[in-house]
């Protein structure tokens, strides 16, 4: 071995720990190990809990690349949480249903949920909101609109990997399908959307969000036999959100505005300085 040979330097343990560190694939220990050794030393920190320590910064930030990863893998249009949500801008919806349902159980379970409400109520923010938390409890989390899924699933049969496709969602704990109802669907759309709730039928979680009612959700399908087949497996274990309530973009556009309207001792701003849209004043 090249170590016995005298002639030539012996690699330095940290040469070969460094090495055997990044094939064991241990990113922490390596860019830690050091400083913490001297810390420990400092400290009188025995050997034991120094690789406590060092193993437990490994698995933070394990756990910490892994949640990133399934954000990243779930395509959110947007990272929304609960802890921007305010609830007392919407009293219909149950907040205590909706803090356990972070806690992300009913996807072990199994079971879905429905959000229902006008448009601008939140129902895509909390979307995005258990999307997230079920994110960061490590589940494998899928987004996308029922428009766009119905037009990735044409996509797929056409090139003929709607097998793969479906496959793929399958592999989703919980797949969000965001904004049923805004579009009416082909007959093929509506048989396609309807075999992803089938084969998901307590296998996997689906949270829908719907401006319409069930009663009208047989306008979006086309069939009366194909809507009720699908509530009927949708609804088995069901969660219902009820956000009935005004629109939130409204509110806040309205409030900035009376804002601007009620501030005492001062002209109205000139026109131009305000967003005609949102009352928001552009310019100081
Ligand atoms: P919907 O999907 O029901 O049409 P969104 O979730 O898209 O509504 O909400 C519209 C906008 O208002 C988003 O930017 C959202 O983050 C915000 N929003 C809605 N409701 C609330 C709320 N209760 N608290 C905080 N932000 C909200
Ligand atoms: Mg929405």
């Amino acid at each position: 071995m090249s170590a016995d040979n005298p002639e030539r330097t012996p690699a330095k343990p940290q040469v070969l720990l460094n090495h055997h560190l990044k094939q064991l694939k241990l990113p922490t220990f390596l860019s830690e190990y050091d400083k913490l050794a001297r810390e420990c030393a400092r400290d009188g920190v025995d050997h034991t809990r120094y690789l406590l320590r060092l193993a437990e910064l490994e698995l933070i930030e394990r756990e910490r690349r892994m949640v990133e990863r399934r954000i990243r893998a779930a395509r959110f249009p947007a990272v929304k949480s609960l802890d921007t949500f305010d609830f007392m801008a919407i009293p219909s919806l149950n907040k205590m249903l909706v803090l356990e349902l972070a806690r992300g159980e009913y996807i072990l379970r199994r079971e879905n949920i429905i959000a229902l409400g006008p448009s601008g109520t939140g129902k895509s923010h909390i979307a995005l909101a258990l999307g997230l938390a079920a994110c960061q409890r490590g589940m494998a989390v899928g987004f996308t609109t029922a428009a766009g899924l119905v037009h990735q699933l044409m996509e797929a049969r056409d090139e003929k990997r709607l097998l793969r496709f479906q496959a793929g969602l399958a592999a989703y704990k919980l797949l969000i399908i965001d904004e049923l109802g805004y579009v009416p669907l082909s007959p093929t759309g509506a048989e396609l959307l309807f075999e992803v709730f089938s084969q998901r039928y307590e296998r996997g979680s689906t949270l829908v969000t719907s401006n319409l009612p069930f009663e009208d959700w047989t306008s979006v399908f086309g069939s009366e036999r194909l809507t009720g087949a699908l509530l009927d497996r949708l609804t088995h274990h069901v969660h219902i959100l009820e956000m009935n309530g005004d629109s939130y973009r409204l509110k806040q556009s309205k409030s900035r505005r009376r804002k601007v309207q009620q501030t005492p001792g001062e002209e109205t701003p000139a026109t131009g300085l305000v967003d005609p849209n949102t009352g928001e004043i552009t310019a100081p």
